[in-house]
């Protein structure tokens, strides 16, 4: 009876007072409408930013170091789907603000190969990817595979890198690309051989390949290269 009192008048409480929602990425903190706190917010040092890789216009989120670093590792090897909802969202809002993304059609998560996505049960791009269109409604390309197992990124020379990834990627039946602008979605771009080789991939299906990433390296930083696609 006791019991049944207390959890009526958590009940009520909760009527008046509801529960503070928490940020998104540390969970500790209340969190601002967009998702995060103050202090995870400024920790990220969030720049939106677009550069060309082979010719085609990637934005990125936030540099891969520090917090940002941390947050991604969580979200990839701690099974951390909240951190994707809320980077996702992060990544919505600002491709929906950004001009020279208005026309794209088509969304294409990176994928991983059948024995990664077995070892770590989902795929950090697609994830990604379906949190993007909750607040961008865009169609989302699960069509893209991965041919080979290819080796980590990790420890590669900028050479072996390339012909690590190259032919690494085939369409599915099905889907129509031909004259669409797809961007493609991973967590983050160091190289950008992995983007290179889907969006040529893209290019042979006569699609027009675009990217969004929610963290960046530097192409000539040799110690952040364990990021692409582990
Ligand atoms: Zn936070």
């Amino acid at each position: 009876m006791r019991k049944a009192l207390r959890d009526w008048w958590q009940a009520l409480e909760h009527l008046i007072l509801p529960p503070v929602p928490l940020c998104g990425l540390c969970g500790e903190q209340p969190r601002l409408p967009v998702g995060a706190c103050r202090g995870c917010l400024d920790s990220l040092a969030i720049s939106w930013q677009g550069r060309e890789v082979g010719g085609h216009l990637c934005f990125s989120l936030f540099p891969y170091q520090g917090y940002g670093r941390d947050l991604i590792h969580r979200m990839k090897f701690q099974r951390g789907y909240q951190i994707a909802f809320t980077l996702g969202f992060f990544l919505g809002l600002a491709a929906r603000e950004e001009p020279a993304l208005a026309q794209v059609d088509i969304l294409v998560p990176v994928p991983l190969s059948p024995g990664r996505l077995e070892k770590r049960g989902f795929n950090q791009a697609a994830l990604l990817a379906d949190n993007i269109r909750g607040v961008w409604k865009r169609q989302v390309c699960a069509a893209a595979v991965r041919t080979r197992e290819t080796k980590s990124q990790s420890g590669l020379s900028l050479t072996e890198r390339k012909r690590n990834v190259q032919g690494a990627f085939a369409l599915l039946p099905g889907f129509d690309l031909r004259k669409k602008t797809c961007l493609i979605v991973d967590d983050v771009i160091t190289s950008g051989n992995t983007f290179s080789a889907l969006a040529r991939l893209i290019e042979d299906y006569g699609g027009r390949p675009m990217g969004i990433f929610a963290a960046r390296t530097e192409i000539s930083s040799r110690s952040d290269v364990d990021a692409e696609k582990l």
